[in-house]
């Protein structure tokens, strides 16, 4: 349970501070003020209010510039704008900058409850949002603790043991026996890949990741994915085709989990392709954005799936026919994207094959305007 809630006034008429203190007191509020914007800055941060009240004409530092700071150094702050009536328009610009509402002067008594009464609805909200968004992150995060400690581990020492026990009985089982032990190897090694693959669609790491940012080569992250999905391709004869609109900007991400992203495209794409056919890997640069897409002309994904293809567990009709997936790949690729700031879609004709289209920010553009 939350204390008192802060409220902050920041106004250079003091009439205005007192009448405001006066209609919040007895309240179950905390009240600070403060006379100019400077000073209004320093309180901020001192008193960590829930709402701050912020006269947008003030002499000294703006009621714009005060606002921006404040969004800026914390952005769950609730910000409300007072101004006198000549100045709308300038409380307009401070509401598309994040003030959550705008109070003109003169006011009543009644109205300055209740816009404040509003102004706190509205930051319980926000911090019911930020506690929720906690809640699920935790839940992640033992949710992997519990799957690598208790499942992983275990089911590794089972695997290792496995592999000893065979090695040394290979002389002396039967044919059928080798067997049996060898699908048991099998069927555990899958187990553990299953294992592998949730970690990664729940581990935080994904967030984690924005911190080493850097520019990437996106021709880089296509040939190395390339790289990686060709093997597969070649047992079903298929042939992986790259196609670049070079030159291409960078973008600004993580190589590692971005080829990783491409790398679950185009294994799809082998995966649901046919024998001998082709994939194509294009990329060219589109409004400010790289678009990479990767095409096949295989199985097709059912329209009525396509709108769920990209959630966690989800695997279509095909997806079950197939051997192995977990149904996560897909969802793991939309959370490497949209850490990147990015948009991935998907395109596709039952029968005929489907395209799956990446668009990142590019970082620097090649274009000179
Ligand atoms: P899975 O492990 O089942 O492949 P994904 O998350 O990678 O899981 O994909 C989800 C579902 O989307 C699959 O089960 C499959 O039905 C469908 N799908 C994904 N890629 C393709 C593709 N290239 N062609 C046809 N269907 C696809």
């Amino acid at each position: 349970m939350k204390d008192k809630y802060r409220i902050l006034i920041i106004d250079d008429e003091e009439v205005v501070l007192d009448s405001c203190t006066e209609i919040l007191e007895g309240g179950d509020y905390q009240i600070a003020t403060a006379a100019d914007g400077t000073l209004g800055l320093s309180r901020v941060q001192e008193f960590q209010p829930d709402l701050v009240f912020v006269d947008l004409k003030m002499p000294g530092i703006s009621g714009l510039e005060v606002l921006e700071q404040i969004h800026g150094s914390d952005p769950t702050i609730v910000t409300i704008v007072i101004t006198g009536y000549a100045t709308v328009s300038s409380a307009v610009e401070a509401m598309k900058q994040g003030a959550y509402d705008f109070l003109p002067k003169p006011f009543t008594p009644d109205e300055f409850r209740l816009i404040t009464h509003r102004g706190l609805e509205k930051r319980k909200l926000v911090l019911d949002t930020i506690a929720l968004r906690r809640e699920k992150e935790l839940l992640r995060e033992n949710f992997a603790a519990i799957v690598s400690h208790e499942l992983k581990s275990p089911l590794g020492a089972v695997q290792q043991n496995l592999f000893n026990l065979v090695a040394e009985l290979s002389d002396t089982v039967t044919e059928d026996q080798l067997r049996r032990l060898e699908r048991m190897k099998s069927r555990i090694a899958d187990l553990v890949e299953l294992i592998h693959t949730w970690l990664r669609a729940i581990s935080v790491d994904i967030e984690t990741i924005k911190e080493n940012f850097e520019s990437v080569s996106v021709t880089s992250v296509i040939s190395k994915a390339v790289e990686s999905i060709e093997p597969h391709a070649v047992r079903k004869a298929i042939e992986v085709v790259p196609s670049l609109e070079e030159p291409l900007s960078p973008v600004l991400g993580d190589e590692g989990t971005l080829t990783e992203a491409l790398i679950n495209l185009g294994n799809n794409a082998v995966k649901y392709s046919h024998m001998g056919s082709k994939i194509l890997i294009k990329a060219k640069e589109e409004d400010g954005h790289v678009v990479i897409s990767v095409s096949d002309t295989g199985v097709g994904i059912p329209e009525e799936e396509l709108p769920y293809i990209f959630d966690d567990f989800y695997r279509g009709k095909s997806g079950q026919a197939a051997a192995g997936g977990a149904g996560l790949g897909l969802a793991i690729c939309r959370r490497i994207i949209e850490t990147h700031d990015g948009s991935i879609t998907a395109k596709s004709e039952l029968g005929k094959g489907s395209t799956f289209v990446i668009r990142l920010p590019a970082y620097e553009s090649n274009t000179n305007h």
